[in-house]
C-alpha cells in the first residue's frame, strides 16, 4: 500500500510531515508520500485553464438550488481559479460541489497510481457540499471518501454543529452588534476553530478513515470513541479524536494490525 497526501491550500497551522510520520507509525511497511497541490505536475498554460473552468463550475451559489450539469462561469471565476491553482491566493469561503471536485482531482492523478494499492487523500481548505435529496438543500462536508479521498480542513470545523446554545447566542450576539471573538472565547475548546492547535491531530483520524476506506471500502465505525467515528457533532468530533482515551475501537484495532501484516 501506498498514501499519497496532497497539501491543496490546506490551512497553514496544518502539519502534514506529522500526519505523514503517524500514518508510517500505524501503517507498517506502507509507504507514505507528501506532495503538493495535485495540480502542479501537470501545469501547462492549457491545462491550467482547463482546470480552472471545471473547479470554477463546481462552485455552488444556493445552498437550496441543485446546480447544473453544465454550468458556464464567468470570466472572473475562472480567474481567480487559476490563482489558487498556482498558489497565488490561499482564500476560502467559496462552496464546491464535492463530488464535482473529488473528480476533478481524480483526474490529475496520474493513471498508473488508479489502482487499489494507493490511497490518495488531498487535504485542502476548499468548503466542499454535497446535494441532499431528502431536504432539498447542500450541506457542508468535512471529507469525501472516495478515489480520491477528500478532507477539508475548513469542513472539519464548518461542518460538524456547534453546540445548539452556540448558535442561539450567536444570533443575540448579531442582533446586540457584540463582537464574537468573545463568544467564541466562552465556548473555547467545545469545537475546532481556525488557526486551532488541534487540526493536526483531528486531521490523522481523517486520514485513518480514508486508509479504512480503502483496505475495507468503509471508513466510519459505530463506535463513538473510535477515531472512525462519523461525527455530526463537534462534541463528538473531539470526542473520538482527541478525548476517549483511545485511538480505535478493538475491530479496529484489530484489522488495523491484520493490514500491518499484510502488506505488500
Ligand atoms: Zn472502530
Amino acid at each position: 500500500m501506498k498514501v499519497i497526501l496532497y497539501n491543496e491550500s490546506a490551512a497553514e497551522e496544518l502539519n502534514i510531515e506529522e500526519i505523514a510520520r503517524y500514518l508510517r507509525q500505524k501503517l507498517g511497511k506502507a509507504k507514505i508520500e507528501v506532495r503538493g497541490s495535485p495540480f502542479v505536475s501537470s501545469l501547462t498554460q492549457d491545462s491550467i485553464l482547463d482546470f480552472a473552468r471545471k473547479i470554477a463550475s463546481a462552485k455552488i451559489q444556493e445552498v437550496n438550488q441543485k446546480i447544473p450539469s453544465e454550468q458556464e462561469p464567468l470570466h472572473g471565476e475562472i480567474e481567480y481559479e487559476k490563482r489558487r491553482i498556482l498558489g497565488k491566493t490561499r482564500a476560502f469561503g467559496v462552496l464546491y460541489d464535492g463530488f464535482r471536485l473529488r473528480r476533478i482531482f481524480g483526474e490529475v492523478i496520474p493513471g498508473e497510481e488508479l489502482s487499489l494499492e494507493f490511497v490518495h487523500i488531498i487535504l485542502t481548505n476548499r468548503l466542499l457540499v454535497t446535494w441532499d435529496n431528502s431536504n432539498q438543500r447542500y450541506h457542508l462536508r468535512a471529507s469525501i471518501y472516495s478515489i480520491p479521498s477528500v478532507v477539508s480542513t475548513t469542513g472539519l470545523i464548518e461542518a460538524p454543529a456547534k453546540p445548539r446554545e452556540y448558535y442561539l447566542l450567536k444570533q443575540q450576539y448579531e442582533r446586540l452588534g457584540k463582537d464574537l471573538s468573545e463568544l467564541k472565547e466562552s465556548f473555547r475548546g467545545s469545537f475546532i476553530d481556525y488557526e486551532d492547535k488541534r487540526l493536526s491531530e483531528v486531521v490523522k483520524g481523517y486520514a485513518m478513515q480514508a486508509v479504512f476506506y480503502s483496505l475495507t471500502g468503509d471508513p466510519f465505525c459505530e463506535d463513538k470513541g473510535c477515531r472512525l467515528y462519523n461525527a455530526h457533532w463537534q462534541e463528538e468530533l473531539i470526542f473520538a479524536q482527541l478525548e476517549s482515551g483511545y485511538e480505535f475501537c478493538q475491530r479496529h484495532t484489530r484489522l488495523l494490525r491484520k493490514a500491518q501484516a499484510s502488506h505488500r
